[in-house]
């Protein structure tokens, strides 16, 4: 089992910063973060996965009447 930090990734739940890591076992792969224990599955995608994490959230306002 192979751990690493992800640098620059916001955790999508407690949104702090360089906590999240990759870990990497056999052929399954997860991202936690240390601080809350947030865990998001990897199996479905490669590295390219972790760059969801380290966009903005952008939050659309609601309609206007
Ligand atoms: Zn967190």
């Amino acid at each position: 089992m192979k751990r690493q930090f992800i640098a620059g990734a916001n955790c999508p739940e407690c949104g702090q910063m360089d906590k999240i890591q990759r870990i990497i076992d056999g052929d399954r792969q997860w991202m936690e973060c240390v601080a809350c224990g947030a865990e998001k599955s990897l199996d479905e995608k490669p590295a390219e996965a972790t760059d969801a994490l380290a966009q903005p959230v952008t939050l659309q306002p609601g309609p206007k009447k």
